[in-house]
C-alpha cells in the first residue's frame, strides 16, 4: 500500500485568512457573531465555537455593539449598513480575490457597461456582488440562459465577469459561444476565475496518472460544492474514490496491500482534518510490512520485501 498527498490540501488562502481573522477576534473578544458558517466545514465550524463564536444566519440576531466576522464571499451592501446602523463592529474578511471582482464590476459600471455575471444567482458571492453595483446586472447560471443575450442591442457595451468560483470550462465554452452566435453584440469578458479550486482539479487528474492511483480519499465537508467536485471528478475517472468530512469516518482497515491512495481536500477541509486522514492511512501502510518473530521482536518489510529488525 502507498499513500500519497495532493500538493494542494487544506485551506485555500482566503478561507485561511478568514479563519485565522476569526481566531485572532475569539481571542481578544467574547463572544464574537458569525453571519452564516465561515467555512463549510463541521470541524472548523465547531472549533470556531468552542473558542466562544456564536453562529447565527439572521443578521437581527446580532446584538448592537457587539463583534461579528463575515464570510469569504462578501458581505451585502444592505446587511453591512443595517450593521453599522447598529453600531456592531464588523470583520469583514471578504477575500481579497473576490473583492477584485467586486471593483471591477463597479469600475465597469462607471464606464457605462452593463454587466453580465456567470454564476449562481443564489450563492453568496454573486449576491454580495450584486449588491456593489447600481444596475440591474443579468446573471447566467446555466446554459440555457445563454439566449437571454440575445435582448442587447449592438449599441449597448457588455462586460462578463464571473463567480470565482465558477467552472472553468463552462466559462470557455460560454466564450466559445459568444464567438459563434453573438457576433453582432459589443462584450467583453474579463477574467475573474480563482485558480485555487482549478488547480486542485489538475492536482487531481495529474497525481492519479503519476502515482498509478487506485483509490482516492476526499476530505471536506458535506455540503461543500468544490468538495464534492473533486470526488466526482475521481469517479468520472473510473477510480474507486470515498469522501470523508473527519477521519472517524474512514473506516477501520481502509486499504488493502496492493491499494495505491490518493488523499485530496476541498478548500474549505482544515489542514488538521487532512493531517488525521493521512496519518490514519500511514499507520495501515505500515501494519502490512511490520511482522512479529516467534521470540516477540519486531521486524519491518521494506515495499522491496528486505526484512529490518525494529
Ligand atoms: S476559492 Fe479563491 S476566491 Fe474563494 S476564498 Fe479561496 S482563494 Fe478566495
Amino acid at each position: 500500500m502507498e499513500v500519497w498527498t495532493a500538493n494542494r490540501v487544506g485551506f485555500c488562502p482566503g478561507v485561511k485568512r478568514a479563519f485565522d481573522l476569526a481566531l485572532r477576534a475569539l481571542s481578544r473578544e467574547k463572544p464574537v457573531y458569525f453571519l452564516g458558517e465561515l467555512v463549510h466545514n463541521s470541524q472548523a465550524v465547531k472549533m470556531l465555537e468552542e473558542e466562544g463564536g456564536i453562529i447565527v444566519t439572521d443578521p437581527e440576531d446580532i446584538p448592537p455593539f457587539s463583534l461579528v466576522v463575515t464570510r469569504s464571499h462578501g458581505l451585502e451592501k444592505r446587511i453591512k449598513e443595517f450593521l453599522e446602523s447598529r453600531q456592531v463592529k464588523i470583520i469583514d474578511t471578504t477575500c481579497p480575490r473576490v473583492k477584485k471582482v467586486q471593483i471591477l464590476a463597479q469600475e465597469l459600471e462607471k464606464k457605462g457597461y452593463n454587466l453580465v455575471i456567470l454564476g449562481s444567482p443564489k450563492h453568496p458571492e454573486v449576491r454580495a456582488l450584486l449588491s456593489f453595483i447600481s444596475q440591474k446586472a443579468l446573471v447566467l447560471e446555466k446554459k440555457e440562459e445563454w439566449g437571454k443575450l440575445r435582448n442587447f442591442s449592438p449599441q449597448e457595451k457588455l462586460a462578463v465577469v464571473e463567480q470565482t468560483t465558477f467552472p472553468r470550462e463552462i466559462k470557455e465554452e460560454f466564450t466559445q459561444e459568444i464567438k459563434e452566435e453573438f457576433t453582432h453584440l459589443n462584450l467583453e469578458v474579463f477574467d475573474t476565475l480563482c485558480a485555487e479550486t482549478e488547480m486542485r482539479q489538475r492536482d487531481l487528474v495529474e497525481s492519479i496518472k503519476l502515482h498509478k492511483v487506485n483509490k482516492v480519499v476526499v476530505v471536506g465537508g458535506k455540503n461543500s460544492s468544490n468538495t464534492k467536485a473533486l470526488f466526482l471528478t475521481a469517479r468520472r475517472l473510473g477510480i474507486e474514490s470515498i469522501w470523508v468530512e473527519r477521519v472517524e469516518e474512514l473506516e477501520e482497515g481502509y486499504g488493502d496491500k496492493e491499494d495505491r491512495i490518493l488523499v485530496v481536500s476541498g478548500t474549505s477541509t482544515p489542514h488538521f482534518s487532512v493531517e488525521d486522514v493521512v496519518k490514519k492511512l500511514k499507520a495501515r501502510e505500515a501494519s502490512f510490512y511490520e511482522r512479529k518473530s516467534a521470540d516477540g521482536s519486531h521486524h519491518r518489510e521494506n515495499k522491496c520485501g528486505e526484512i529490518h529488525s525494529i
